[in-house]
Protein backbone atom coordinates (compact mmCIF):
# COMPACT_ATOMS: atom_id res chain seq x y z
CA UNK A 1 0.00 0.00 0.00
CA UNK A 2 1.29 3.55 -1.12
CA UNK A 3 2.14 6.01 1.80
CA UNK A 4 -0.43 8.43 2.63
CA UNK A 5 1.38 11.17 4.87
CA UNK A 6 4.40 12.50 2.97
CA UNK A 7 6.69 15.41 3.74
CA UNK A 8 5.62 18.90 2.61
CA UNK A 9 6.65 20.88 -0.88
CA UNK A 10 9.34 22.56 1.12
CA UNK A 11 10.67 19.51 3.12
CA UNK A 12 10.76 17.78 -0.37
CA UNK A 13 12.48 21.08 -2.45
CA UNK A 14 15.10 20.94 0.58
CA UNK A 15 15.65 17.54 0.30
CA UNK A 16 16.04 17.42 -3.71
CA UNK A 17 18.88 20.34 -3.28
CA UNK A 18 20.48 18.57 -0.36
CA UNK A 19 19.83 21.38 1.99
CA UNK A 20 18.37 18.99 5.12
CA UNK A 21 20.77 18.31 7.74
CA UNK A 22 21.92 14.89 7.37
CA UNK A 23 19.74 12.88 10.10
CA UNK A 24 16.82 14.74 8.26
CA UNK A 25 17.83 14.01 5.10
CA UNK A 26 17.97 10.34 6.23
CA UNK A 27 14.34 10.17 7.20
CA UNK A 28 12.79 11.86 4.23
CA UNK A 29 14.87 9.63 1.78
CA UNK A 30 13.22 6.40 4.10
CA UNK A 31 9.78 7.70 2.93
CA UNK A 32 11.21 8.43 -0.72
CA UNK A 33 12.44 5.29 -1.10
CA UNK A 34 8.57 3.71 -0.04
CA UNK A 35 6.61 6.44 -1.82
CA UNK A 36 6.19 6.15 -5.77
CA UNK A 37 4.33 9.74 -5.49
CA UNK A 38 7.11 11.53 -3.55
CA UNK A 39 9.51 9.88 -6.07
CA UNK A 40 8.12 11.21 -9.22
CA UNK A 41 7.72 14.87 -7.36
CA UNK A 42 11.48 14.67 -6.69
CA UNK A 43 12.07 14.14 -9.95
CA UNK A 44 10.28 17.25 -11.18
CA UNK A 45 11.47 19.55 -8.72
CA UNK A 46 14.97 17.84 -10.00
CA UNK A 47 14.18 18.56 -13.90
CA UNK A 48 12.99 21.36 -12.89
CA UNK A 49 16.68 22.75 -11.03
CA UNK A 50 18.05 21.72 -14.40
CA UNK A 51 15.93 23.83 -16.07
CA UNK A 52 16.92 26.76 -13.90
CA UNK A 53 20.69 25.77 -14.40
CA UNK A 54 19.57 26.07 -18.07
CA UNK A 55 18.60 29.55 -18.07
CA UNK A 56 22.06 30.73 -16.80
CA UNK A 57 24.57 33.34 -18.86
CA UNK A 58 26.50 31.29 -20.80
CA UNK A 59 30.56 30.91 -20.12
CA UNK A 60 33.39 31.15 -22.46
CA UNK A 61 34.78 27.86 -22.76
CA UNK A 62 38.79 26.81 -24.29
CA UNK A 63 38.61 25.26 -27.28
CA UNK A 64 39.55 21.73 -26.12
CA UNK A 65 37.45 21.84 -23.00
CA UNK A 66 35.14 18.72 -23.97
CA UNK A 67 38.56 16.81 -25.07
CA UNK A 68 40.10 17.61 -21.88
CA UNK A 69 37.07 16.52 -19.86
CA UNK A 70 37.16 13.13 -21.52
CA UNK A 71 40.72 12.77 -21.02
CA UNK A 72 40.29 13.38 -17.28
CA UNK A 73 37.62 10.67 -17.10
CA UNK A 74 39.88 8.31 -18.47
CA UNK A 75 42.11 7.85 -15.12
CA UNK A 76 38.74 7.58 -13.24
CA UNK A 77 37.66 3.95 -12.47
CA UNK A 78 34.10 3.45 -12.24
CA UNK A 79 32.16 0.90 -10.36
CA UNK A 80 28.39 0.40 -11.20
CA UNK A 81 26.22 0.48 -7.62
CA UNK A 82 25.34 -2.63 -6.59
CA UNK A 83 21.17 -1.98 -5.45
CA UNK A 84 21.25 -3.07 -1.51
CA UNK A 85 17.52 -4.77 -1.50
CA UNK A 86 17.51 -5.41 2.00
CA UNK A 87 14.74 -3.53 4.56
CA UNK A 88 16.21 -0.14 5.44
CA UNK A 89 16.09 -1.23 8.77
CA UNK A 90 18.70 -3.87 8.45
CA UNK A 91 20.65 -1.51 6.18
CA UNK A 92 21.00 1.39 8.80
CA UNK A 93 24.23 1.81 11.15
CA UNK A 94 22.22 0.82 14.35
CA UNK A 95 23.95 1.40 17.72
CA UNK A 96 23.02 -1.01 20.81
CA UNK A 97 19.60 -1.25 21.23
CA UNK A 98 18.44 0.58 24.97
CA UNK A 99 15.58 -1.37 25.95
CA UNK A 100 13.29 0.81 28.02
CA UNK A 101 10.08 -1.08 29.13
CA UNK A 102 8.98 -4.82 27.93
CA UNK A 103 8.80 -4.93 24.08
CA UNK A 104 10.09 -0.37 23.66
CA UNK A 105 13.70 -0.07 23.01
CA UNK A 106 15.69 2.86 21.57
CA UNK A 107 18.59 2.49 18.77
CA UNK A 108 21.02 5.28 17.83
CA UNK A 109 21.63 6.17 14.29
CA UNK A 110 24.76 6.20 13.40
CA UNK A 111 25.28 9.18 10.93
CA UNK A 112 26.63 12.74 11.12
CA UNK A 113 24.33 15.20 12.46
CA UNK A 114 24.05 18.04 15.16
CA UNK A 115 25.35 17.89 18.32
CA UNK A 116 21.63 18.86 20.06
CA UNK A 117 19.73 16.55 17.47
CA UNK A 118 18.90 12.81 18.06
CA UNK A 119 18.85 10.17 14.99
CA UNK A 120 17.24 7.04 16.19
CA UNK A 121 15.35 4.17 15.43
CA UNK A 122 12.52 3.36 18.03
CA UNK A 123 10.61 0.41 18.29
CA UNK A 124 7.66 -0.36 20.55
CA UNK A 125 5.41 -3.05 20.79
CA UNK A 126 2.14 -3.89 19.93
CA UNK A 127 -1.00 -1.78 22.43
CA UNK A 128 1.61 0.02 24.18
CA UNK A 129 1.95 4.03 24.45
CA UNK A 130 4.70 5.77 24.31
CA UNK A 131 5.10 9.13 26.81
CA UNK A 132 3.26 12.41 26.35
CA UNK A 133 5.76 14.62 24.83
CA UNK A 134 6.19 17.92 23.10
CA UNK A 135 9.26 18.95 20.82
CA UNK A 136 12.00 22.18 21.36
CA UNK A 137 12.29 22.17 17.16
CA UNK A 138 11.26 19.84 14.19
CA UNK A 139 11.16 15.96 14.78
CA UNK A 140 10.45 14.22 11.35
CA UNK A 141 9.60 10.37 11.56
CA UNK A 142 9.30 7.74 9.09
CA UNK A 143 7.15 4.54 9.80
CA UNK A 144 9.32 1.95 8.67
CA UNK A 145 7.04 -1.03 10.05
CA UNK A 146 3.57 -1.00 11.87
CA UNK A 147 1.60 1.53 12.45
CA UNK A 148 1.09 4.19 15.18
CA UNK A 149 -1.87 6.27 16.30
CA UNK A 150 -1.95 9.96 17.92
CA UNK A 151 -3.80 13.08 17.62
CA UNK A 152 -3.04 13.93 13.89
CA UNK A 153 -4.14 10.10 12.89
CA UNK A 154 -3.04 7.00 11.54
CA UNK A 155 0.72 6.41 10.69
CA UNK A 156 1.54 3.13 8.88
CA UNK A 157 4.59 1.86 7.11
CA UNK A 158 6.27 4.56 4.79
CA UNK A 159 4.01 7.37 6.28
CA UNK A 160 6.21 10.45 6.98
CA UNK A 161 5.43 12.92 9.93
CA UNK A 162 6.81 16.30 10.87
CA UNK A 163 5.88 18.24 14.09
CA UNK A 164 7.51 21.12 15.41
CA UNK A 165 7.38 22.97 19.01
CA UNK A 166 3.35 23.92 18.67
CA UNK A 167 2.38 19.83 18.76
CA UNK A 168 2.14 17.54 22.09
CA UNK A 169 0.93 14.03 21.21
CA UNK A 170 1.22 10.25 22.64
CA UNK A 171 1.54 7.93 20.06
CA UNK A 172 0.44 4.95 20.57
CA UNK A 173 0.78 1.72 18.46
CA UNK A 174 -2.03 0.74 16.29
CA UNK A 175 -2.88 -3.33 14.92
CA UNK A 176 -1.43 -6.15 16.48
CA UNK A 177 2.19 -5.92 14.66
CA UNK A 178 5.28 -3.81 16.78
CA UNK A 179 5.32 0.27 15.07
CA UNK A 180 8.89 0.74 14.13
CA UNK A 181 10.17 4.19 13.27
CA UNK A 182 12.86 6.50 12.34
CA UNK A 183 13.25 9.66 13.93
CA UNK A 184 15.41 12.55 13.67
CA UNK A 185 14.96 15.54 16.31
CA UNK A 186 16.00 18.58 16.36
CA UNK A 187 16.62 19.00 20.56
CA UNK A 188 15.59 16.91 23.36
CA UNK A 189 12.13 15.69 23.29
CA UNK A 190 10.22 17.15 26.54
CA UNK A 191 8.24 14.56 28.50
CA UNK A 192 5.10 15.57 30.15
CA UNK A 193 5.45 13.13 33.39
CA UNK A 194 8.19 11.71 35.34
CA UNK A 195 8.71 8.73 33.86
CA UNK A 196 8.33 9.38 30.53
CA UNK A 197 11.48 11.94 31.31
CA UNK A 198 13.39 9.36 33.15
CA UNK A 199 12.91 7.05 29.97
CA UNK A 200 13.81 10.08 27.62
CA UNK A 201 17.35 10.64 29.55
CA UNK A 202 18.18 6.89 29.74
CA UNK A 203 17.37 6.37 25.68
CA UNK A 204 19.33 9.96 25.07
CA UNK A 205 16.26 11.21 23.01
ZN1 LIG B 1 5.30 10.52 -0.29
Amino acid sequence: MSPSHHPADDILTAYAAGALESGFGLVVGAHVEMCPACRRRLGALEAASGDALADLPGAALAADAYAQTVARLDGVETHAPVADRRPLLERLPLSKKKWIAPGVWVSAVKTPHAADDRVYVLHVGPGRPTARHTHLGAEFCTVLSGSYRDELGVFRAGDFAAADGALEHQPLVAGDEACVCLFATEGRLQAKDWVGRLAFAYADV
